[in-house]
């Protein structure tokens, strides 16, 4: 059997992935950025080399609001790795952004009860450190809650 290696700091996201090292550098700053293509006139996700539509590797890192609507979601109750168990239970979600049609962003919900939750329900990021027992290091990651709208009502 093939023993799996992890780097020291797993499952926090590794910084130094050229792919991805421009959101998390973003994330520091309390800021969304998203690869996007002039060409094609469209935020990408996930990051690749090329854009998929029509194969520039110009993909510039651009802000985006961080206001979006909840996709799809799932309560995760069971750790699967001895780092996440602190964790549970918690909400794995899809976030589409308002600014960015198309993109479907994986994230966290907080500060929210399963059962508050609904498809399409408006969701505004916010950012916070993410840690786990054991691991060294954090890394400022965004996060999504409900946004409450200005009829006060959160749907
Ligand atoms: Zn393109």
């Amino acid at each position: 059997m093939t023993e799996t290696a992890f780097r020291p700091d797993f499952p926090l996201p590794d910084l130094t992935e050229p792919l991805t090292s421009p959101f998390w550098l973003a994330a520091a700053r309390d800021t969304l950025a998203l690869p996007y293509c002039r060409t094609c006139a469209r935020f990408r996700w996930y990051p690749k080399a090329t854009c998929p539509g029509c194969g520039t590797d110009d993909l510039p890192w651009m802000e985006v609001p961080g206001t979006g609507t909840l996709f799809s979601w799932t309560v995760v109750r069971h750790a699967f790795l001895p780092a996440f168990s602190g964790q549970v239970p918690f909400v794995a979600a899809l976030v589409t952004l308002d600014a960015a049609p198309g993109v479907r962003l994986p994230t966290r919900i907080v500060d929210a009860k399963p059962e508050e939750l609904t498809m399409d329900a408006p969701v505004e990021v916010c950012f916070a450190p993410l840690s786990y027992p054991g691991v060294p290091g954090e890394v400022r990651a965004p996060f999504f809650r409900l946004r409450a709208m200005s009829d006060g009502n959160p749907t």
